[in-house]
């Protein structure tokens, strides 16, 4: 069987070859300008796409755009050459505690949290496994809280200390190297026994002072809480929160996000401080080089 197109050529063929190279050459030159159009468009598709490529995420590449994407995890934000640990005392909380470990995790950062023996129980116990498997540190603030390290006698100042980190332990698998006395308070001569690094602060945001959640006060005193760290902060401090107020959170989305844009990275007390970390000794932020 003839097939119709060949059918259609033999056809010219015979009759006028003439007007069939023409309808040929028509044609060819028909083909040839819808392979041209073609293949132009293919080109500007991929060197769109190339373009796209190449340039950064989007929302990382102003500082216009970075106010609106300041909680998301981006890498290619202000460089990062400032570094402060922030640290949180008298946790875990049952609802609250979990709050800052995913609020630093929009960062890529991690703190510190000085925990209470008392407190921790099988669900507390996984926010801290979940602290620590995020680059959190877990170091000890006494078993009860009500046990001052520099009046207090050695019986009850070892069973603070063993209790609380026997507790960490239990729930995290992993030994700590840190206290930070109830206070801050413990006696000169229990130092240089001491088995922990004693780290301090050199910021305190006064959260504690301004935890009342009272409807005419709180916002007064998130305010206050985040005025008290953003006008203090500096490379290398280490700054005193609490993780079981909820003032204490609402500031620290807010203290985060700006100091975020300021170009500073959210590391552990351990991070900021290094591996020459000695124990007995007291820290109050990190240590230069030079002195
Ligand atoms: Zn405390």
């Amino acid at each position: 069987m003839r097939h119709p197109c060949l059918f259609f050529v033999i056809k010219y063929k015979g009759k006028d070859n003439m007007k069939s190279k023409k309808l040929n050459l028509i044609f060819t030159v028909l083909m040839v300008l819808v392979f041209t159009m073609a293949s132009v468009s293919m080109i500007l598709v991929y060197s769109n796409n190339k373009g796209k490529e190449n340039s950064p995420p989007e929302n990382t590449t102003s500082k216009t755009n970075q106010t609106e994407s300041q909680n998301t995890p981006e890498t290619e934000k202000p460089l990062k050459n400032k570094k402060v640990a922030f640290t949180f005392d008298d946790g875990p909380h049952e609802t609250r505690t979990i709050k800052f470990i995913d609020e630093l995790h929009k960062y890529n950062g991690a703190a510190t949290f000085f925990v209470v023996g008392n407190r921790i129980d099988i669900n507390t116990g996984k926010v801290l496994k979940y602290a620590l498997d995020n680059g959190w540190d877990i170091g000890i603030h006494g078993y009860t809280h009500k046990v001052f390290f520099d009046n207090c006698t050695n019986d009850s100042y070892n069973s603070e200390l063993s209790k609380t980190a026997k507790e960490i332990k239990k729930y995290t698998n992993s030994d700590t190297f840190l206290l930070r006395p109830p206070g801050g308070r413990i006696s000169e001569s229990r130092l240089s026994a001491c088995p922990y690094s004693i780290i301090l602060w050199d910021v305190d945001s006064e959260d504690w002072k301004n935890k009342s959640e009272n409807e005419a006060e709180k916002q007064k005193n998130i305010d206050k809480i985040v005025e008290n760290v953003l006008s203090n902060v500096s490379d290398g401090d280490i700054v005193l929160m609490h993780d079981i107020y909820e003032n204490s959170y609402e500031a620290f989305c807010i203290i985060v996000a700006e100091l975020d844009n300021q170009g500073y990275e959210f590391v552990s007390v351990s991070e900021l401080l290094g591996n020459n970390m000695q124990s007995g000794k007291i820290y109050y932020k990190a240590e230069k080089a030079n002195g």
